[in-house]
């Protein structure tokens, strides 16, 4: 399983990384994680920041065959050091694309 999939199928793109993919009681579950340089405080964009634990976000996508597809995101909760607020980095996920037609491929040839 590629990154490349998941960027074509599933409209993953700038901001997380694939991590893994796992065969779970008939579905199948891709693994993202956050890409930590792109964290920045909503609050005051800060750059620096303590890391405060995490939480995952579980999204339903398109199927692959008879197969569910979950898409099992990683999202860090962090402290800013500047202003001191809490924050989620959670970067939005477009909404599944059927495979047969992707109109976000113009915008992402890469
Ligand atoms: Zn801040």
């Amino acid at each position: 399983m590629s990154q490349s999939l998941l960027y074509h199928a599933f409209g993953v793109r700038e901001g997380y990384e694939y991590r893994s993919t796992k065969y779970v009681e008939g579905r199948v579950e891709f693994h993202l994680a956050v890409k930590d340089e792109d964290i920045e405080c909503p609050h005051c964009q800060g750059r620096e920041y303590w890391r405060r634990g995490k939480r995952q976000r579980r999204i339903n996508t398109l199927p692959i065959g008879p197969k569910a597809v979950v898409l099992v995101v990683e999202v860090p909760k962090c402290e800013c050091r500047a202003c001191g607020r809490s924050f989620e980095h959670s970067p939005p996920l477009p909404p599944p694309t059927a495979t047969t037609a992707a109109p976000w491929l113009d915008s992402s040839a890469s």
